[in-house]
């Protein structure tokens, strides 16, 4: 009796101590394959990171290549206006909205460049898009009246902020403080590739200071809207202009009869029009005068074919700096 006892009280002890290695063995396996779950996980989660870019949209050209110049390939930059669109009167689509909507960053000038942008922020569901207005902490112009017809008669400040090289290095800073705040991993890329950027935009500044140090004229004619305050202001040039801050207004006869008149004065020899707008005023200005007529372009948008063979920001500047030197006649 006692032997079955005894060899009963083993097998039970036998049993619970099977049973313990058995539940403990249940839990390793148990655990080991939470583990891998947890380690798959962990890797699709950093595949899709990897993959996932930050979807930027931006309104004008400029900003466009900036945001792409900042954000490497960490970034999938767009433009919201299409090709040739013009950025004071386009107007925004329903897609348009459903594009901003699925992006995570949007950044445009402000001070009224877009008059379309606040009907556009108005019906985007999003609150995952982060916004960034590159004109905000920067030094505008204030314009002058423009639409007295029209009744407003308030100046307004010169959003063409871009064509002043040194607010285009503030705008790339800002461009990488948002970046870093959305995506502090790329916080260090980011910031190198903005430094490497603004080098480039304070080698064109220093180029356009040189070209423009000794010229015969300091003044000059723009047939269309006065998209140039920023960078006549930096290198101390006078512009004149037919048109306001706006191009979809029209000169009065009056106007026409005063710039020509100063056209005269200061001996212009060159009427400049917009890349993207009729030349026919300056054409009509420059017949006026006895000048002929030559492009700039602010670079606010670009055509689809300069789009497609990747014209960048510093073509578009360099191509201006050189009908500048032939207008003003620099040595
Ligand atoms: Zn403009």
């Amino acid at each position: 009796m006692e032997g079955e006892a005894l060899s009963f009280g083993m097998s039970i002890r036998g049993f619970h101590h099977m049973k313990k290695k058995r539940f403990k063995k249940e839990f390793l396996l148990f655990f080991l394959s939470l583990f891998s779950v947890f380690i798959f996980l962990n890797a699709l989660n950093l595949n899709l990171g990897a993959s996932k870019k930050i979807k930027i949209v931006t309104s004008i050209f400029p900003l466009m290549e900036f945001a792409r110049a900042v954000s490497g390939d960490r970034g999938e930059v767009s433009l919201l206006l299409p090709a040739g669109a013009e950025v004071h009167t386009w107007q925004a689509r329903p897609s348009d909205i459903i594009r901003l909507s699925s992006a995570d960053l949007f950044i445009y000038i402000g001070s009224d460049l877009e008059p379309w942008i606040h009907d556009i922020l108005k019906s985007v569901k999003s609150s995952n898009l982060n916004i960034l207005e590159a004109s905000k902490g920067i030094s505008l112009i204030e314009g002058e009246p423009q639409n007295r017809e029209h009744g407003h008669e308030h100046g307004v400040a010169d959003p063409h902020i871009w064509l002043d090289f040194e607010n285009d290095q503030i705008i790339v800073d800002r461009i990488a403080d948002i970046l870093s705040d959305i995506d502090p991993g790329g916080s260090k890329i980011y910031r190198k590739n903005a430094s490497s950027y603004k080098e480039k935009l304070i080698r064109l500044d220093q180029k356009f200071m040189d070209s423009l140090k000794n010229c015969t004229h300091r003044t000059f004619i723009m047939g269309s809207h006065s998209a140039f305050g920023y960078l006549a202001r930096r290198y101390n040039l006078r512009q004149i202009s037919l048109l306001g801050l706006s191009p979809d207004s029209r000169p009065t006869p009056k106007k026409l009869i005063e710039v020509a008149e100063l056209a005269r004065r200061y001996k212009i020899e060159v009427i400049f029009f917009e890349a993207s707008v009729s030349d026919k005023l300056a054409k009509v200005l420059a017949e006026e005068v006895g000048a002929r007529t030559l492009v700039l372009n602010p670079g606010a948008n670009l055509t689809k074919e300069q789009l497609k063979s990747g014209t960048t920001f510093f073509d578009i500047m360099e191509k201006n700096l050189e009908n500048f030197k032939d207008a003003l006649i620099c040595r």
